[in-house]
């Protein structure tokens, strides 16, 4: 039997079954419904002739040796948030699963490359706020100092709850060992977004994954009297702060894909009879052109000070977090973009907001690109997340024909 996309979804669901409840997908990363969803996957490669270990990260590899050394990944991650969605990073790792049968079957257990099914640990960051810790850590870029003491919403802390799944956090760094003889990374993702239904199309050629600019926003003004205080005289830092919300949808709206949110706003005092003193807000910015997200960074600074001047208060800005924009793989877009067209007929190809695992692979230097399938109604981590089951269908299909092409690609690199 060649490759079964059905059995993919069937797949799908039986995880559903098995890890998920009323309120969703519970596969949070280092509990118990996790390890149970990771042995769920064993049970599935058993009849396979492949090698199975956890990396030092706790990275799940799954082996396909192949005549050549020259590796070719596959990633998807079987962790999801708390009440996440079905296909959230499993359909990576299923359909993944379903393309490594297909290459042991065609090729008689051994095909020209060596392939290998990733299912990366703790994609999400839904428990201790750290996201990508399985694949940074394999691609080299990992924070363990930062990392080990964040703590659960019950105290617990990640060094604790890593040990506790056998994965000591000091050996985290040699997971790098992995990257030996990888020449291709692909990933499979829903979109968690709504441009491909907007377009009504159902998979997408990933351009590559946005830069963030993350800052916290403070602005100074005066607290005072709401009934004392006449309009003229006030030093009111939420204004500020509103002038701003309201300009970062110009500041975005300058570029086509470019995206700006003050996703919280506190203010201090904080009561119904005072003006505001202070007022803390953030600002998420996000592109996938590194002098475009700096230009950006730049105008919201600049605004951010004629707002602070117009209400007669200062404004404190500190980063929060960082990334620069990554871009995919030209060859392997390019494969992504005949194999989506052979499949669906039309090859968008778009940028992805999110961030995702292939976006720290690429960053270590292998040749890395993601496809996407629609999502319903652009909804993801949340119980509704969906995709048709035909567009899941066909993402595995095209999946195995981008598989098909980079494996060619690698061979003939490597002669
Ligand atoms: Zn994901």
């Amino acid at each position: 039997m060649s490759l079964d996309p059905q059995r993919t979804v069937a797949e799908l669901k039986e995880l559903r079954e098995l890890t998920g409840d009323e309120n969703g997908a519970q596969r949070v990363a280092w509990t118990d419904t996790w390890l149970k969803a990771r042995e769920w996957f064993q049970s599935k490669i058993k009849e396979l002739p492949v090698q199975h270990h956890y990396d030092a990260a706790g990275n799940s590899w799954t082996t396909l040796a192949g005549a050549s050394e020259k590796t070719l990944i596959i990633g998807g991650h079987l962790d999801s948030v708390p009440n996440g969605g079905w296909l959230d990073g499993s359909l990576g790792v299923t359909a993944g699963l379903e393309v490594l049968r297909r290459f042991a079957e065609e090729f008689g257990g051994r095909p020209p490359v060596t392939v290998r099914l990733v299912d990366w640990a703790d994609e999400e960051g839904a428990r201790f706020g750290r996201s990508l810790l399985g694949s940074s850590a394999f691609a080299g870029t990992s924070s363990i100092e930062a990392d080990r003491g964040r703590t659960d919403k019950d105290g617990i802390r990640l060094e604790h709850a890593v040990k506790r799944c056998g994965f000591p956090i000091e050996r985290f760094p040699d997971a790098t060992s992995e990257k030996k003889n990888a020449a291709a990374y692909l990933e499979l993702h829903i979109e968690q977004g709504p441009v491909l239904e907007s377009m009504d199309l159902p998979l997408g050629v990933v351009l590559g994954t946005k830069g963030v600019e993350r800052h916290a926003i403070t602005f100074l003004g005066q607290e005072a009297h709401s009934g004392s205080t006449p309009m003229h005289a006030r030093r009111d830092a939420l204004a500020a702060a509103a002038k701003l919300a309201l300009e970062i949808r110009t500041i975005a709206g300058k570029h086509k894909d470019a995206v700006c949110t003050i996703g919280s706003v506190k203010t201090f005092p904080g009561i119904v009879t005072a003006v505001v003193g202070r007022c803390e807000a953030t600002l998420d910015q996000r592109d996938l052109d590194a002098r475009i997200l700096a230009g950006m960074y730049r105008d919201a600074q600049e605004a951010s000070q004629r707002f602070a001047r117009e209400e007669k208060c200062t404004v404190e800005w500190s980063r929060i977090w960082s990334i620069q924009p990554i871009a995919f793989h030209p060859a392997l877009l390019g494969f992504c973009e005949e194999a989506v067209r052979e499949v669906a007929g039309v090859a968008h190809r778009l940028p992805s907001g999110p961030l995702h695992d292939a976006a720290e692979v690429a960053r270590s230097g292998i040749p890395s690109v993601m496809m996407f399938v629609q999502s319903l109604r652009g909804i993801s981590h949340n119980k509704i997340e969906d995709t048709k089951e035909e567009h899941l269908e066909m993402s595995v299909k095209a999946l195995d024909r981008l598989a098909t092409k980079a494996a060619r690609w690698i061979l003939d690199s490597a002669a």
